[in-house]
């Protein structure tokens, strides 16, 4: 990978508004410049995260989607657009990308399985979890546990959303919270009681801003912090988890274990 020590002119141009930020500065810009994130899910969350992570220019960024576009998904995913139905998610997104910032080096990665999510993490500094169902959380999650990865979660459904951050030996994981997939049927889902666009995209941009934080080592992550959401209420609650011993996750893991 190319190793550089300074922005070009159009850079400094583009990135003068991050550069600015204490705690970044053009050291920080070039750090985002070699990062790599994998976006998981190119919905109604993962829509505003790929538009934040490639705006501020994030080097690198693995996309997994096995979707294609339904006439459904435009009212909340809003990296595609009324021409793109019927298109693959990932075939979309990478035109959205293109448009915003060339620079960006998207590498589609087909759907994320239990035989290919370990080595396809492997290749990341930060995963991002934007998928609209519990197997794939489990999954990311027990992944990240094992691995060794930092990764942002979130859900929404409805009028309510949900975020919190793994940092893997720095706090509680998925798992911990929720413990097992619940059966289906059991809760709420989009396609049954509905969901705001807007809810689940900002979500997302929290995500995104999770994803930008740990990249750049700046600030305070919701390790441990499980972030609610009421936007009828427009009630934040944040819930202090603590590390369930017995996750069968990331239980009895030393600091810092698995990693590497
Ligand atoms: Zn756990």
């Amino acid at each position: 990978m190319e190793t550089r020590d300074s922005l070009n002119e159009l850079e400094r141009l583009i990135y003068a508004r991050n550069v600015l930020l204490p705690g970044v500065g053009e050291a920080g810009q070039l750090r985002l410049m070699r990062s790599r994130v994998l976006l998981i899910g190119l919905g109604g969350l993962g829509s505003p995260v790929l538009y934040y992570l490639a705006a501020a220019g994030v080097g690198e960024i693995g996309i997994a989607d096995g979707d294609s576009i339904e006439p459904s998904n435009l009212q909340r995913q809003i990296l595609h657009g009324r021409p793109d139905i019927g298109l693959r998610k990932v075939d979309s997104a990478a035109r959205t990308v293109a448009r915003l910032n060339p620079d960006v080096r998207l590498r589609p990665c087909g759907e994320i399985t239990p035989s290919n999510v370990l080595q396809t993490i492997a290749q990341y500094d930060f995963i991002i979890e934007a998928t609209d169902n519990y197997r794939s959380k489990f999954l990311i999650n027990d992944a990240c546990a094992v691995g060794g990865k930092p990764f942002s979660h979130a859900g929404a459904t409805g009028m309510r959303a949900q975020t919190m951050t793994f940092v893997p030996g720095a706090g509680p994981c998925f798992r911990c919270v929720f413990e097992d997939e619940p059966e289906a049927g059991s809760y709420d889902t989009s396609d049954r009681v509905g969901i705001l666009g807007s809810v689940a995209g900002a979500m997302g941009a929290i995500q995104a801003t999770e994803a930008l934080k740990y990249l750049l080592g700046i600030g305070n992550l919701l390790v441990g912090r499980l972030l609610t959401w009421d936007a009828r209420t427009m009630a934040f609650r944040e819930v202090q988890i603590p590390v369930n011993e017995r996750c069968s996750a990331c239980g009895q893991r030393s600091t810092g274990a698995g990693k590497g």
